[in-house]
């Protein structure tokens, strides 16, 4: 069977040979720079010791320093992270921010550790990655399971070893210890944007459109609030626990208040009850997968309905779905350009850093607006230029950039 970064390489693959790349550079673009499996001894409360496994990769750096998540799971291994650290590397360069690709993990069921026993984890594991990161290295972002408080040990953490206050060696902070405005609702807003100018380019405005929303945590509540100030009817929402329908639309603000209530979007008044699966299936105008990946697939891309798919999740339509749909004529945009909108507040969150002066929200939402336009116009024009889907025009994109690069700064021997 394929590993996970060989199956994720197909995509890389096609838009290469679409591209002409020159085989030499695609070499290099093809293999990730530095791979690094650290040990992380931890005293447990009890006084026993565990040793967790941690990785760090930087997939490509000709752009900037890394860039990308640190994510603490029971499931991690070294070729997820590989692989994210890859899908990091086209997802900086398709929105132009000048950054490269990085990952972090480390396999741990972190609902099994104390406060206590987190911190120390999360302080042995960056100081065996220390080197590796930095400002103008490497620089880590909250992923699955990680959070505003891990980045603050972070931190700390490195702060130490430097013998000073490194604020900008991490992104995702609480605001008070240099974070962003508006970073939390970036990616949700990110993908609003995205979904006005699908809209308008492919002929369905999303004022007035119909909209499915799948997931509603940080990503899917977002947007899906963002969506419906733009105008656009918001039928269907939903989250681990099932979801809500109502063809006339949803008050999104009353399901907000309803999960802080109860934890969940379920038994929304005014709402039917609907499953996950069939709220994929929906006939409407623009569908938001923001829950997890693989959710739209062979079993049931057949079936979808939707116009234009907007990938708020990472990797939620597998490589024969895509496929498809492309057949149907349903239009996807791409996750690494869609939910691009949290890298890139990031990257101004690190701007924000080193300049020691910080923006308000309405200026990191003005820029986050032209970054991601930019990006959809580059990525659009690209699909219409070579005649291919969006998701391999974003690709496209995205490689050229970093190879171009590469091929400038030559190859250090
Ligand atoms: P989150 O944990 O805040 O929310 C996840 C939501 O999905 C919750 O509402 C949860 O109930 C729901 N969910 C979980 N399992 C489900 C299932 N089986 N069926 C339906 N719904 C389910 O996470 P998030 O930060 O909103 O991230 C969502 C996705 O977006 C992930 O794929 C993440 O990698 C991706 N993403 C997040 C960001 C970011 O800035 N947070 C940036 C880029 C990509």
């Amino acid at each position: 069977m394929k590993s996970l970064f060989e199956d994720a390489l197909q995509r890389v693959d096609e838009a290469a040979e679409r591209l002409n790349l020159d085989p030499n550079i695609y070499k290099i673009l093809r293999k990730p720079k530095k791979q690094v499996i650290v040990s992380i001894p931890v005293e447990m409360d009890d006084g026993t010791i565990e040793v967790f496994e941690g990785y760090r990769v930087h997939y490509n750096v000709a752009m900037g320093p890394g860039k990308g998540g640190i994510r603490f799971h029971p499931n991690v291994t070294l070729d997820e992270v590989k692989t994210l650290a890859m899908w990091m590397t086209w997802k900086c360069a398709v929105v132009n921010i000048p950054f490269g690709g990085a990952k972090g993990g480390v396999a741990v069921d972190p609902e099994k550790l104390s406060k206590k026993e987190l911190e120390r984890l999360t302080r042995r594991y960056t100081a065996e990655i220390i080197d590796l990161i930095g400002p103008e290295i490497d620089v880590p972002a909250p992923d699955v399971n990680t959070n505003p408080q891990i980045m603050a040990w972070i931190v700390d953490t490195y702060s130490m070893h430097m013998r000073k206050t490194v604020t900008s060696v991490v992104t995702g902070k609480p605001v008070f210890l240099g974070g962003s405005r508006g970073r939390k609702e970036a990616t949700g807003r990110g993908i609003m944007i995205i979904a006005k100018e699908a809209g308008d380019a492919y002929g369905i405005p999303l004022k007035n459109a119909t909209v499915a929303v799948q997931g509603f945590g940080n990503v899917g509540s977002v947007a899906a609030k963002l969506i419906a100030s733009q105008g656009a009817k918001v039928v269907a929402l939903s989250d681990v626990n099932g979801g809500i329908y109502n063809k006339n639309g949803i008050d999104v603000n009353a399901a907000l208040r309803k999960v802080e209530e109860t934890g969940t979007v379920v038994n929304l008044e005014g709402t039917e009850p609907i499953t996950n699966e069939d709220l994929l299936e929906l006939d409407v105008d623009f569908l938001i997968p923001a829950a997890l990946e693989n959710q739209i697939t062979r079993e049931n891309a057949e079936n979808i309905k939707a116009k234009i798919i907007v990938e708020g999740a990472n990797g939620p339509t597998t490589t024969e779905a895509d496929r498809i749909l492309n057949e149907k004529g349903v239009i996807v945009i791409p996750d690494i350009l869609s939910n691009a909108g949290g890298v890139t507040v990031s990257y101004f969150e690190w701007v924000q850093d080193r300049e020691g002066y910080f923006w308000k929200e309405s200026i990191v939402n003005d820029r986050l607006e032209e970054v991601m336009t930019d990006a959809f116009t580059d990525v659009y024009q690209m699909s219409q230029k070579f005649d291919v889907h969006m998701r391999l025009a974003a690709y496209m994109v995205a490689i050229k950039r970093v190879a171009d690069i590469t091929k400038m700064r030559g190859i250090y021997a």
